[in-house]
């Protein structure tokens, strides 16, 4: 495993050196409690290796991290008994990224609750979603 900072939080979770609320843990990742959560329930999914942002993550540790996802939300489901769960995954300052060391946020979502979840969503001008569509697929080759 690469080097790890000594100043980032969710390392010492992981290595056990500050106290937290694990509810899950195997090789690839640790599942906590968000300590301020949005909603009773609030999970955080945090890779063991430390990297800042999703881009950063291998294939394979993308995959085995992917994988806990439908499992932790089937639980989630379950324990806290909300309708519904949002997955949020912030990469970078602009984005709202506060703890610099990739995790994903999954979030119990109840009827009525004052989370919301819509964004104002725009349209894209005369060819500019075509000229997009071809300039991600030339990124891609
Ligand atoms: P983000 O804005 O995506 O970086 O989210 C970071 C999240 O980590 C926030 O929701 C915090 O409440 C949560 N957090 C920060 N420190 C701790 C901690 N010691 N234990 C549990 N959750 C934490
Ligand atoms: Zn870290």
């Amino acid at each position: 495993m690469a080097a790890q900072p000594s100043d980032c939080i969710f390392c010492k979770i992981i290595q056990r050196q500050i106290p937290a609320s694990i509810i899950f843990e195997d090789h690839c990742a640790v599942a906590i409690l968000d300590v301020n959560p949005l909603a009773s329930g609030h999970l955080l999914v945090i890779p063991k290796v430390h990297v800042n942002q999703l881009v950063d993550l291998s294939d394979s540790v993308a995959a085995d991290v992917g994988r806990l996802l439908p499992k932790l939300g089937r639980t989630l489901l379950k324990v806290t008994g909300a309708a519904g769960f949002n997955v949020l995954q912030n990469n970078g300052e602009v984005a709202g990224q506060v703890v610099n060391h990739v995790h994903f946020h999954l979030i119990p979502r109840r009827e009525g609750d004052s989370l919301g979840y819509r964004w104002q969503a725009g349209l894209y001008e005369d060819d500019q979603m075509r000229d997009t569509c071809e300039s991600f697929k030339q990124a891609l080759i």
